[in-house]
C-alpha cells in the first residue's frame, strides 16, 4: 500500500495539473457515474491529503472559499490496489510535483528519478526526458487514450487525463463528510496542521507496542511500514515498547523525523532514510536496501550502525524490522 507520502504528491500533482480548472470526470467503467456525475463539469479548488486519504474539492466557480456549501469533495483511499496513471500533450506538467528534493538524506544511495517515482503515479514524467526534450505530443496532436482496465474515475482537462483505477475507496462527500472523515484520523507529519502533541498524548495513552501505534491511522495517519521501522531505528526506540512507556521527548523525537523522512519522500518519490555516513562504501551483494534503509528488509544483515544482525518478526500481521542493539530500550 503506498505511503502517505505517495498520496502528498498525488494532491501536489493534481493540483498543480487540474488546479482552478474546469473539469470533465466520468467513470469508464460504470460503478462510480452518479459520483463522477456531481463533479462534472466543476472547477477542481485544490488537492489535499491526510494520511492515506486523498480528498479534492469541487465547486462551481474558480477560487471560492473551500468552506462553502457548494463545495463538492471526492474522497479516494487507493487501499492496495489503487493507481493513478496519466497522460497527456506536453503542456500536461507538474514540475513541482516532481521536482528536486529539498533534503538529500542518502545522497549515495539515490535513484534516479524517473516516471515521476512511485506505480501510484504511472505516466506522470514532466512531459520531458532526462535532458529537458519533450516527450509528450504537442496539444494539437494530443486526443484522450481509450480507458485501459477498469477505471472507477477519469478525470479530463484540457491537456490531459487522470485515470483512477482499483481504489478501495472512492466517494462524494460534503464538508461535514470530510471532517468527520479527517475527525477519526490522527495527526499528519505532513500536514501544516499535523499537531505533535496530539500524536504524542494518543500514544502514551495506549498500552500497545509503538511500532503498532504508528501504523495506526487512528494515533498518526500517512506513516506506513517502511516508515515506522526506519524512525524507531534511528531515534533508537525498541519497538516493541508500549506507548504508555516511552516519555514524551522520545515521541516527539519520533515525530521530528518523521517529518523530515516524509518530506523527503513527498519531493522525490522515493522513501531514503541512510544518513549518508551510513551507508556502505562498496555495494553488498544481496544487500541492495543497505544504501537506503537502516533495517527494512534487511533481516539477517548486519546493522550499518553496530554490526548486529538486523532481527525480524511478525507484529499485527505485518513484518517488523530493527536492530536489537541499537533499539534496546
Ligand atoms: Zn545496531
Amino acid at each position: 500500500m503506498p505511503e502517505g507520502h505517495t498520496i502528498h504528491r498525488l494532491a501536489a500533482a493534481l493540483g498543480e495539473l487540474y488546479g482552478g480548472q474546469r473539469l470533465r470526470a466520468s467513470s469508464p467503467q460504470g460503478r462510480f457515474s452518479a459520483g463522477a456525475q456531481r463533479v462534472d463539469g466543476q472547477v477542481l479548488l485544490g488537492a489535499q491529503a491526510h494520511g492515506k486519504h486523498l480528498f479534492l474539492p469541487f465547486g462551481p466557480e474558480a477560487g471560492m472559499p473551500l468552506e462553502e456549501e457548494a463545495v463538492t469533495w471526492l474522497r479516494i483511499h487507493l487501499g492496495l490496489y489503487g493507481s493513478w496513471t496519466f497522460d497527456g500533450d506536453r503542456e500536461f506538467t507538474a514540475p513541482h510535483a516532481i521536482g528536486a528534493p529539498r533534503r538529500r538524506v542518502g545522497e549515495r544511495g539515490e535513484h534516479a528519478l524517473s516516471g515521476g517515482g512511485g506505480s501510484a503515479l504511472a505516466g506522470l514524467s514532466g512531459g520531458q526526458d532526462h535532458d529537458g526534450r519533450p516527450t509528450a505530443p504537442a496539444p494539437d496532436d494530443w486526443q484522450p487514450p481509450d480507458p485501459r482496465g477498469a477505471v472507477r474515475l477519469r478525470l479530463q482537462g484540457e491537456h490531459g487525463v487522470a485515470d483512477l483505477t482499483g481504489p478501495a475507496a472512492c466517494e462524494v462527500l460534503d464538508g461535514r463528510g470530510v471532517a468527520a472523515v479527517r475527525r477519526r484520523l490522527g495527526p499528519d507529519p505532513l500536514r501544516a496542521d499535523g499537531d505533535p502533541q496530539v500524536f504524542v498524548e494518543a500514544a502514551r495513552s495506549r498500552r500497545r507496542a509503538i511500532a503498532e501505534l504508528l501504523m495506526d491511522q487512528a494515533v498518526i495517519a500517512g506513516a506506513g511500514n517502511i516508515f515506522r521501522a526506519e524512525v524507531l531505528f534511528r531515534v533508537g526506540v525498541a519497538p516493541l515498547r508500549p506507548g504508555n512507556r516511552i516519555s514524551q521527548a522520545r515521541l516527539r523525537a519520533i515525530w521530528e523525523d518523521l517529518v523530515p523522512l516524509m518530506d523527503y519522500g513527498v519531493a522525490t518519490g522515493f522513501i531514503t532514510t541512510v544518513d549518508p555516513r551510513d551507508v556502505p562504501d562498496q555495494p553488498v551483494p544481496g544487500d541492495q536496501e543497505a544504501r537506503r534503509w537502516y533495517v527494512y528488509h534487511r533481516t539477517g544483515r548486519p546493522c550499518l550502525r553496530c554490526g548486529t544482525a538486523v532481527r525480524e518478526q511478525d507484529l499485527a500481521g505485518r513484518r517488523l524490522f530493527w536492530c536489537p542493539a541499537c533499539q534496546a530500550h
